[in-house]
Order: structure tokens, then C-alpha cells, then sequence
């Protein structure tokens, strides 16, 4: 039976080694964090999955809190009024098909950890470097890095061709807090465009000290809202986020009047640029290392897709694992596999890379035609589960006329 080597717990490496040791493959995990420093920790992401990655997380039998994780119902969508303070400019909401869900990665992953050890997988921590990956390259017949934004990452060659940012187009918040008004009807993403300035989303969330919601801010660099720099304490960090809602979207403020931080490590502060690697990394002896997750295509958070992606992108590699055999797992079927996944990431990092700089016109159009057409809202909304049925339209103007049209003529027909 082959032996698999995966280096990096997270969202990525965990449901492949899960799917793997499902089909009777010797599983070799390390990870430089042990779950008691998981749990200890600090925050890293606010991993709001949508129905399709937590689909694969059901089959593979690792979804432990769907039932006690409060749902996200649907997506909201804001843009402040230019000239008049305090008001909209854009405003619509619409349910999601199937509820999303953001498990605290610090209760998720130690639960893994267990999960993988009770099954009989073979876990070790310890921090992987070039030395490391050599000794597991000849000890296993496959070795996979799935390090996330980890140091060692950077052995992967920047692909930049598919990388247009070499500099962070954000400077990146976390606030987890207790406390925060609900949305009428259903809970939701409530997201906020503020132009030139940055965004704002929040959104209900399981942490460890039970039900939260999760503020994500994601600033202009040299705008108003890249502010982290001088904040030192996590009960400043709470002030300053409190701060701009109220300055800023003060319908959001209102919300958060009395809102307290989950916990002293439930806040985060920094910024990366979005960057795609070559999959395979070659070592010094010409053995090869396969790239997944964050570790060969890391994206901003502003769609939130990154633990969708890191998912989706488990579930190619472990088909292919598991169509390929006993065959040898040479560089061409490493590429070949990154390519399989790359053929839906291309369309999710398309979008999320367009809402990083001013949108076309006919983008703003379309997010703006949303709030007088339910159907539209819906299609935008639901996007978040499969973002490549975003195209071809997010790209083309005449296209998105002609389904602002379509949507409007259903709305019609339903009245
Ligand atoms: C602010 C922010 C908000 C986000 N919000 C969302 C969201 O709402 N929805 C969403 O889908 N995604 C979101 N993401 C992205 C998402 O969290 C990541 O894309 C996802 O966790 C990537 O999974 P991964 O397994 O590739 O990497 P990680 O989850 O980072 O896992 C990497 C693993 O590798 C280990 N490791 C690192 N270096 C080494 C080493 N040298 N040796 C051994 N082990 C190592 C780490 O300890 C860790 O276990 C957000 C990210 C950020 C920064």
C-alpha cells in the first residue's frame, strides 16, 4: 500500500489525509503546531464554507458541527451614500440555497488532529523544512506541503503569470465577538463596499466559547481603515474596530454598540499578497514535492473562498490519488493534478482578484440592479457556493445586460 506524506494540518491537508486513510493508505501527517497550541492560539481566519466544500466535509465524515454551528442564511449587501450620511446607497439581501458555516479553526483542528490519530493515521509534530521533505521523500511515495502561508511555502516558484498582485491589496482585521445584534428574518454576510476605502463583512460563527460572529475588515492600503498598526492590545483592537462601524457604517455600529471579544486571542491584524505557485517543488536531490491549499494558491479573504478553495482543491487531489493507482507519481501527473483543480480556482481567483481594484461599470451596475431584482440578488448571492458561475458574465458588459434583463423578466413573471 503506498505511503502518503502530507505536511500542514489545515484545511487543506486534513480532509485529503481523512479521504486517504478512508481508502486504506498509510497517512503520514506533520504539523508545526500540537492542538493544545491550536487551541491556545490566536485566530487566523474567519472560514466561512459554503454548501459544496461542506459537502465533501459530510462525505468524508468529518463534519462534527453542523448541528450546533449557528447557520449562515444568506448574503447581505451595503454601499454607503455618497452625499448623504448615515444612508444607502445600495442595499439588498437575498437567502443562500443552503446555509453556509464558519467553524473557529481552533476548535475544528485539534478535533482533526484527535480524529486522524484514532483512526489509525500517523501524526508528528514537528516543523518541516528542506531537510525534512528529503527524509519524506524517501521514506513515502508521495509527499504533499499543505503548509498554508508558512515560510516554507516559499520554496514554490511564484507563478507570475497567473499572480497580478506582488504587493498586499488589503490590510487584514479579525475581530470575533459576542454580543452582536442579528439581521432581520436570517442571518447572513453582511457586507459592506466602502469605494477607495476597503470593506467590511461579519457574520455569525461557532468559537470556542460557543455561538459568535465573526467582523472581517479589509482595508485600502493608506486608507482610513489600514489602522492596525498602532494597535497594541487586543481590548484596543475591539475599540478601534467599534470605532470605524460607527464613523464609517454606522448601521454596523449600531449593531455592535455592545458587542465584547470572544476571547484576548480572538483578534488578528495583517496583510499578505494574493500569489499562485508553481505546484511542484523540486529538492535539492531532484525529488518532488507536490503543492495544496494556500501553500500554491492563497487569495485575499474578501470573497471568502480560501477554505472553500483549500477544500475543493483536497477533493481533486484525492480523486486523482486514489484514479492513479500504483503508477509512479511522477512531475507530469503532480502538474496534471494542480491543472484539474486549477480549472475551477482560475474562475474563483478571476473574481476575488476583480474586487480588489475599482470594479467595471457594469459590475457596479449589476451589484447595484440587484437590489430591485430578487432574482438577481439570488444569483449573486449563491455565487459564493460555486463562484465560476459567475462567468462568463462578470467579464463582459453586453452579458451582464443581458442577465440583469433575464433576471428582471423572471421578477416579472413571479410578481
Ligand atoms: C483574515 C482572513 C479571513 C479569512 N476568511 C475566510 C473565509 O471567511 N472563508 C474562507 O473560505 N476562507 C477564509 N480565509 C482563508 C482560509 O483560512 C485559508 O485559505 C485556509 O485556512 C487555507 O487552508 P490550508 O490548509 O491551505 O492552510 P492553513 O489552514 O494555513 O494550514 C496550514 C498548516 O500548515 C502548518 N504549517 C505551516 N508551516 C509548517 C511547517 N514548516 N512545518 C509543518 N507544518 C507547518 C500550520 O500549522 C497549519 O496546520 C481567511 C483568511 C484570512 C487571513
Amino acid at each position: 500500500m503506498k505511503r502518503i506524506a502530507i505536511v500542514g494540518a489545515g484545511q487543506a491537508g486534513l480532509p485529503l489525509a481523512f479521504g486517504l486513510l478512508d481508502k486504506g493508505y498509510e497517512v503520514t501527517v506533520l504539523t508545526n503546531r500540537s492542538p493544545q497550541q491550536i487551541r491556545e492560539g490566536k485566530v487566523l481566519s474567519s472560514q466561512c464554507m459554503f454548501d459544496e466544500a461542506l459537502q465533501i466535509e459530510r462525505d468524508l465524515g468529518i463534519d462534527e458541527w453542523g448541528e450546533v454551528c449557528p447557520p449562515v442564511q444568506g448574503i447581505g449587501f451595503a454601499v454607503p451614500h455618497p452625499d448623504q450620511p448615515g444612508a444607502k446607497a445600495v442595499d439588498w439581501s437575498a437567502r443562500l440555497d443552503k446555509p453556509a458555516l464558519s467553524v473557529d479553526q481552533r476548535l475544528k483542528m485539534p478535533v482533526w488532529l484527535e480524529r486522524f490519530a484514532e483512526r489509525g493515521g500517523d501524526l508528528r509534530i514537528e516543523d518541516v523544512g528542506v531537510d525534512e521533505l528529503e527524509a519524506l521523500t524517501q521514506s513515502h511515495d508521495l509527499v504533499i506541503l499543505a503548509a498554508g502561508k508558512g515560510e516554507v511555502v516559499k520554496l514554490f516558484e511564484r507563478d507570475a503569470a497567473r499572480s497580478p498582485f506582488d504587493k498586499p491589496q488589503r490590510a487584514l482585521a479579525l475581530t470575533y465577538v459576542h454580543g452582536l445584534e442579528p439581521t432581520p428574518e436570517y442571518s447572513r454576510v453582511s457586507f459592506n463596499l466602502m469605494a477607495g476605502i476597503g470593506e467590511y463583512f461579519v457574520f455569525p460563527a461557532l468559537t470556542l466559547s460557543g455561538p459568535c460572529d465573526i467582523m472581517v475588515f479589509e482595508g485600502v492600503p493608506g486608507g482610513p481603515l489600514d489602522m492596525w498598526r498602532d494597535v497594541k492590545t487586543p481590548q484596543e483592537h475591539l475599540a478601534a474596530s467599534k470605532r470605524f462601524l460607527e464613523t464609517y457604517l454606522p448601521w454596523e455600529g449600531a449593531r455592535a454598540a455592545k458587542v465584547e471579544l470572544t476571547d484576548a486571542n480572538g483578534v488578528l491584524a495583517g496583510s499578505f499578497p494574493p500569489t499562485i505557485r508553481k505546484p511542484v517543488l523540486t529538492l535539492p536531490s531532484g525529488r518532488m514535492v507536490l503543492g495544496l491549499g494556500d501553500a500554491v494558491a492563497v487569495n485575499d479573504p474578501i470573497t471568502g473562498q480560501g477554505s472553500n478553495n483549500a477544500t475543493k482543491a483536497a477533493k481533486v487531489y484525492l480523486d486523482a490519488i486514489l484514479e492513479h493507482g500504483d503508477q509512479p507519481y511522477t512531475r507530469q501527473w503532480m502538474e496534471q493534478t494542480f491543472e484539474r483543480y486549477w480549472d475551477y480556482a482560475q474562475w474563483v481567483v478571476r473574481w476575488t482578484n476583480s474586487l480588489l481594484t475599482p470594479p467595471p461599470a457594469h459590475v457596479v451596475q449589476a451589484l447595484g440592479a440587484a437590489q430591485g431584482s430578487p432574482t438577481l440578488a439570488g444569483l449573486m448571492a449563491n455565487g459564493f457556493n460555486h463562484p465560476p458561475s459567475y462567468f462568463p458574465w462578470w467579464d463582459d458588459a453586453a452579458q451582464t445586460q443581458q442577465l440583469i434583463a433575464q433576471c428582471q423578466a423572471r421578477d416579472g413573471a413571479a410578481a
